[in-house]
């Protein structure tokens, strides 16, 4: 082999070794700019984390610690958080407790960036165990791994995945407080966090105040093992077309435990939002044997139900 073609062979080479570099960049380029799929393992470590802060009773050290971490994941994510803080009387207790509403946002802003997408979930968790089979844990508070935990699970791992890549279109989770400490059958003792953010959106003072938005999806008890999602009552007469488009969405994607059929209806953080106008619907399995018990523990949910949920909201952000 002659010299010259030895050079032409290195120089081949070279251009080879260069175009894989290229290539190479931008196979990463192409990597980051693609959003994670959604992990039912990580949001079910996300889960665990929650629980394991024990119960997050307004006015606990608990959900002040859950509080922090929303607030320092979010932060830490390059997203912008806000709070919605106001002092309540709470139903099952006497003395008045500062609850405190957590927004996180990401993507566009402006009147120019078309309306949001609000994605919710509850972060407290009830005080009683109130229908636990022992009457003697009745007057226990629970850890809430799905009544709390699941939903909030679900929107911190969201969080890591607006980190990676920001939505085409803004999108905000909001974090409610005060949800869980009502008293049976008197719904609007319930949900108290979501009633002050929603009922004061016309305040100068209130993060949500001026956004449009396409409307809120909420997600309250979607960790249940065997998990099963009908329409909720509420959100399929109240905002047909939007709870349509998103079960549509999960059916068009292939999962299995939503339900077109329409199911109970439930006073949810939702409803505050659907009385000003605001479409919303509420993902929610409310058939959960464990419901306001000492065993609504992280081993009677599913990294493989959270999946299902996660993997339709991410869907809903990345791709309206
Ligand atoms: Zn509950």
């Amino acid at each position: 082999m002659s010299s010259k073609v030895k050079s032409r062979d290195r120089a081949y080479a070279w251009a080879l070794a260069a175009l894989s570099f290229v290539m190479a960049i931008n196979t990463g380029f192409i990597q980051a700019a693609e959003p994670a799929a959604f992990s039912g393992e990580r949001a079910m470590e996300l889960l665990i984390e929650q629980t394991s802060m024990g119960p997050r009773t307004p006015g606990s050290v608990g959900n002040l610690e859950l509080r922090e971490l929303i607030i320092t994941k979010a932060r830490q994510s390059g997203l912008k958080v806000q709070t919605h803080i106001f002092t309540s009387e709470m139903p099952l207790g006497n003395s008045p407790v500062e609850l405190c509403n957590v927004i996180v946002s990401a993507g566009p802003e402006g009147s120019g960036a078309g309306p949001r997408l609000w994605l919710g979930a509850h972060f407290d968790t009830r005080p009683i165990s109130d229908k636990d089979p022992d009457i003697l844990l009745r007057e226990k508070p629970l850890v809430g791994a799905n009544d709390g935990a699941s939903g909030v699970a679900v929107l911190l791992h969201l969080m890591e995945l607006l980190a990676q890549k920001a939505p085409a279109v803004g999108v905000d989770l909001l974090f409610f407080d005060g949800e869980d400490s009502g008293i049976n059958g008197s719904p609007n003792t319930y949900c108290i966090g979501s009633q002050r953010l929603a009922s004061t959106l016309g305040d100068f003072s209130n993060p949500l105040s001026g956004l449009q938005c396409e409307g809120l999806i909420l997600l309250d008890m979607i960790g249940d093992r065997d998990l099963l999602i009908p329409m909720e009552g509420y959100s399929a007469r109240n905002a047909p077309a939007f709870t349509e488009k998103v079960f549509k969405r999960a059916t068009d994607l292939g999962l299995s435990a939503f339900s077109t059929s329409v199911g109970p209806s439930v006073y949810d953080d939702h409803v505050p939002f659907l009385q000003q106008g605001i479409p919303a619907v509420d993902l929610i399995d409310f058939q959960f044997p464990h419901w306001h018990t000492t065993a609504d523990i992280p081993e009677n949910c599913s990294a493989a139900s959270l999946y299902q949920v996660g993997t339709l909201v991410t869907d809903l952000v990345y791709n309206r």
